[in-house]
C-alpha cells in the first residue's frame, strides 16, 4: 500500500476534521501517500481528489464541519456508479481509503470493499447510532450543546414556572435525547425505541407542579413516537401550564469538537492508517470499554443495537 484516500460521508460530525488530521499525519509518518476525497462518494465520483501534505490538515483540529466536505451521493447507491468509483480510485493509484461517516457511508464502504478497495470506516456521525463502538465521533460534542441549551433554557423555564419541551436530533436512535435527559435533569424523555403514552408525561408533570416543582424539560428525539410541537400543545391543554417548544436542530452537528471527540478521532484514524499500512482487510474501527477496537466491515452493520434500558430508567429515578 503506498497511496490512500480520506473522504467524509453523510451528515458532518464535530471531530470529523480531528480525524482527517490524523489520518494525513499518521499516514505520511508511515510513509504513505495521502490524497483527499471532497464531497464523500458524490466527490468520489466527480473526481474530486487532491493530495494532501502536513500543512493542509494545520489548525483545524479545533474546527467543527469537515474541511474535505461531505455529501449524499444518490449516484452512489447503483452499482454502475459503485464501479465507476472503483475505476476513478485505480485510475489515481489509490488502493485503501479511509471513510468516516455513518452506517451508510459505512455501507458504501463495503461496496467498495466487495470491489477489492480496502476500506478502513470510523464512526463519524453525532447520532451514536452505530452498535459496535461505545460512541461515535461527534456524539460527545453534540451532547455538550444540548445541555448547555438545556442550562439557559432551565434558567428561563423557572423564572416564568413553565414547561419546555426539547426537541433533539436522533431519527432513529435517541441516545443523544437519552443521555441529554439524564445529564441534563429532565423530567421526561421520549425516545425511538420507547412507545410513550403521553398522559404519563402530563401526569409526571403535574405530580410535580403538585410537590412544588413549577418547571419541567421534556427531551424529545425527532424520531419518538409523537412530534415535539404536539407533544407541546398536548400538555399544556392537558396540565394548564404554559408550554414552549424548541427545537435545536442543526445547532446540535456544528461546535468544537470535545476532548474526547478528539481522542475517539485521532485514534481510531491513527488506527486505520496502521491497518491499511499493514494491508489489512476491510475494518470498521471504534471502541469497547475504552479501548480501540477494529472489526471486520463485513460484520459490523449487522450487529444489533442495544437500548440502555438502565439509563432510559435512571431519567424517572432522578426525577420524581
Ligand atoms: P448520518 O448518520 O450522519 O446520516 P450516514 O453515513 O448514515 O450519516 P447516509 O446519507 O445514510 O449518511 O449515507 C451517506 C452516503 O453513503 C449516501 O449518500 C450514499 O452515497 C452512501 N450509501 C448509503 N447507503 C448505501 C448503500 N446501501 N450502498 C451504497 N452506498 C450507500
Amino acid at each position: 500500500m503506498k497511496r490512500i484516500g480520506v473522504l467524509t460521508s453523510g451528515g458532518d460530525s464535530p471531530g470529523m476534521n480531528a480525524a482527517i488530521r490524523s489520518v494525513v499525519r499518521c499516514g505520511i509518518e508511515a510513509g504513505l501517500e495521502v490524497w483527499g476525497i471532497e464531497r464523500g462518494y458524490e466527490g468520489l465520483l466527480d473526481g474530486e481528489i487532491r493530495q494532501m501534505d502536513r500543512s493542509s490538515v494545520g489548525d483545524i483540529l479545533h474546527r467543527g464541519g469537515t474541511i474535505l466536505k461531505t455529501a449524499r451521493s444518490e449516484r452512489f447507491m447503483e452499482p454502475k456508479w459503485q464501479d465507476k468509483a472503483v475505476e476513478i480510485l485505480k485510475t489515481f493509484g489509490i488502493e485503501g481509503i479511509v471513510v468516516i461517516g455513518g452506517d451508510g457511508s459505512l455501507r458504501g464502504g463495503l461496496e467498495l470493499d466487495s470491489r477489492g478497495i480496502k476500506v478502513m470506516a470510523l464512526p463519524g456521525t453525532i447520532d451514536n447510532d452505530l452498535s459496535y463502538t461505545d460512541y461515535t465521533i461527534g456524539f460527545d460534542t453534540a451532547v455538550a450543546t444540548v445541555l448547555e441549551a438545556i442550562s439557559k433554557i432551565r434558567d428561563t423555564s423557572s423564572a416564568h414556572n413553565r414547561t419546555t419541551v426539547i426537541e433533539v436530533m436522533g431519527r432513529h436512535c435517541g441516545d443523544i435525547a437519552l443521555y441529554a435527559a439524564v445529564a441534563g435533569g429532565a423530567e421526561y424523555v421520549l425516545l425511538p425505541e420507547v412507545e410513550t403514552d403521553v398522559n404519563k408525561v402530563c401526569l409526571k408533570i403535574i405530580e410535580g407542579n403538585n410537590r412544588g416543582k413549577l418547571h419541567s424539560i421534556i427531551m424529545v428525539a425527532e424520531g419518538a413516537s409523537i412530534k415535539s410541537a404536539e407533544l407541546t400543545k398536548i400538555i399544556e391543554e392537558k396540565t394548564g401550564k404554559e408550554t414552549k417548544q424548541v427545537v435545536l436542530s442543526y445547532l446540535q452537528r456544528g461546535g468544537s469538537p470535545t476532548l474526547n471527540d478528539r481522542m475517539l478521532a485521532t485514534l481510531t484514524a491513527e488506527k486505520a492508517v496502521e491497518l491499511l499500512k499493514n494491508n489489512s482487510q476491510s475494518k470498521a474501527i471504534g471502541t469497547c470499554n475504552g479501548n480501540i477496537v477494529a472489526y471486520d466491515l463485513k460484520d459490523v452493520l449487522k450487529m444489533p443495537k442495544s437500548f440502555n434500558q438502565d439509563l432510559y430508567d435512571l431519567v424517572d429515578v432522578l426525577s420524581k
